[in-house]
């Protein structure tokens, strides 16, 4: 989807779209047990789009059932890995044929801009699951070096049922990350997807079943966080729950697992991103664009958005001039529009909460440099103006909180060691940014910085090559690379005495 494409022939192709709602249970399609539903609301303009099965523990319980059973009797987990990889290649190839389908159903159900969906997330979702299947028959397994007595195989072996709970941020590539590396491994799913964003992952598995996954190895019981959700964290016969989400909930997960059957959980939960300015940046134009786009993109709504900017006093001033005028030229609106840049956010609730936080910062002492308001309510969606604070405190409540919305926070420091004391203090460390023309400087700070990311000279750099996931409480476990596989695997020793 282009830019050049008109906002009317991209509205009449939503206007044509069908919505699958039901749950997706042993390769097809059910309502709840309950027969509830809830309302699919469009942030755009608050308006209904459909009803969804509101799943809860009997659905959680079906779907984990046909998942056990699936695993059981090999239909996928015994499959040879070449075998999967053609089924998920073609997999892909039927979302990357419907990908114009999928990033309308995505901008109309979170709001993001539809250049986004369609230049971004989609092919994002497309790429990882096509590089997960091409890397099903490449993993090998290793033998230890015991001596001539023995041979020791360290063996991966699948899990068995993995639950997958997930935002709607980036509702299906944040499903993707996880569906990618724990199909290729062999294992079987249950996905529950946000209640703001059901509507990809339901259809994405319906195309994986056309594609050719076996009934049972993907389900998704679309629902609430306390119902559903927690009925997946606490079943007895789920061997892991991949997470992401917000720091209290991933809290939740682990308590679940304690309480129920020790299930290996990972997390990946919020952050408060650093993004570190020194006055001897290579280009402090593109560092301050950079700073713009990582705080604005998405609305703010990313995890590892650089909410706050770190920049060395005596720069300061020249750097926040820099991404106001760039914030002031992002367009705010209709995410149907190919030209919006920045969409609606989520829902009322989450527009509130951030409205929230602007009031809060304010009234800690911060000024608000630029924007501050909803805007184009009119429209009866969620749309809130790019914000930049000055003279924030690290201590402020909007720079220790995860806002999840487009608000920038400027904090000034002195020299570099101030710049990492201050980066590191928060409880998050998913990831950090530094800008400076000093290699020695740049790699001090990379040691430094407590974060599973680290940019130099750029921000949210990556691919679906390298791990992402956090320090602290930013979470455990990695997503992408071939070291996501490690979270749905268990590694046993075969011991094979040979005296
Ligand atoms: P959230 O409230 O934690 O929800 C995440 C998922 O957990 C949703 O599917 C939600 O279901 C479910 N959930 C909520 N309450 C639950 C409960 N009591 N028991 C079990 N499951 C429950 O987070 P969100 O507001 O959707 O997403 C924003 C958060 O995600 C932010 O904190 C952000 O930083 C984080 N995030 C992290 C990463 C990363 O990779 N580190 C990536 C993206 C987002 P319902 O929505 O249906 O209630
Ligand atoms: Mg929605």
């Amino acid at each position: 989807m282009s830019a050049a494409l008109s906002i009317e022939s991209v509205k009449s192709q939503a206007q044509g779209l069908a919505y699958r709602n039901q749950c997706f249970i042993d390769g097809r399609f059910a309502n709840a047990a309950s027969g509830k539903t809830f309302d699919c609301v469009s942030p755009i303009d608050g308006k209904v789009l459909t009803q969804v099965a509101a799943g809860d523990r009997e659905d959680v319980d079906r779907a984990v059932k046909a998942a056990r059973a699936a695993f059981e009797d090999g239909r996928w987990s015994r499959l040879a890995p070449a075998r999967r990889k053609k089924v998920m290649l073609r997999w892909a190839g039927l979302l990357e044929q419907h990908a114009t389908e999928l990033a309308l159903l995505e901008t109309l159900d979170m709001g993001k801009p539809i250049g986004d969906s369609s230049r971004i997330d989609i092919p994002a979702v497309i790429n990882c699951i096509r590089w997960y299947a091409e890397a099903a028959d490449k993993v090998y397994d290793e033998i230890a070096p015991t001596g001539d007595d023995a041979v020791a195989m360290l063996v991966r072996e699948p899990l068995g049922v993995i639950g997958a709970v997930v935002p709607w941020n980036f509702p299906l590539l944040m499903a993707a990350w996880k569906l990618g590396p724990a199909l290729a491994t062999g294992n079987s799913m249950v996905v529950k997807p946000a209640e703001q964003s059901p509507l990809t992952m339901i259809r994405a598995a319906e195309l994986a079943s056309e594609a050719g996954l076996p009934d049972g190895v993907l389900n998704v019981v679309p629902g609430f966080g306390e119902t559903a959700g927690q009925a997946l964290g606490r079943h007895m016969d789920v061997d892991a729950v991949a997470f992401t989400g917000s720091g209290e909930v991933g809290k939740l997960f682990l308590k679940y697992a304690g309480e129920s059957n020790m299930k290996r959980v990972s997390l990946e939960c919020g952050g408060k991103t650093p993004n570190i300015i020194m006055a001897d940046a290579p280009d402090l134009d593109a560092a301050a664009t950079a700073a713009a786009w990582g705080i604005f993109f998405n609305q703010g709504e990313v995890c590892n958005a650089g909410s706050r900017l770190l920049v060395e006093d005596k720069i300061k001033d020249q750097v926040v001039e820099k991404v106001m005028q760039v914030a002031k030229t992002l367009r705010v609106g209709d995410p149907l529009d190919p030209a919006t840049q920045m969409g609606a956010m989520v829902d009322s609730t989450q527009m509130e909460r951030v409205l929230g936080y602007i009031e809060k910062g304010q009234a800690e002492g911060a000024e608000v440099k630029l924007g501050g308001k909803r805007i184009l309510s009119d429209s009866g969606g969620y749309y809130i103006e790019p914000t930049v604070f000055d003279g924030v405190k690290n201590d402020m409540t909007i720079a220790q909180e995860e806002i999840f919305g487009p608000v920038l926070s400027t904090i000034t420091f002195g020299d570099a060691e101030e710049a990492i004391k201050i980066g590191n203090d928060t409880i998050y460390g998913l990831a950090a940014a530094v800008w400076t023309s000093d290699i020695k400087k740049a790699h001090r700070a990379a040691k430094a910085l407590r974060a599973g990311s680290v940019w130099i000279n750029c921000f949210d750099a990556g691919d679906i090559t390298t791990p992402f996931g956090g320090f602290k409480q930013s979470g455990f476990g990695r997503d992408k690379s071939l070291h996501a596989m490690e979270k749905y695997t268990e590694l046993k020793t075969v011991w094979i005495d040979l005296s």
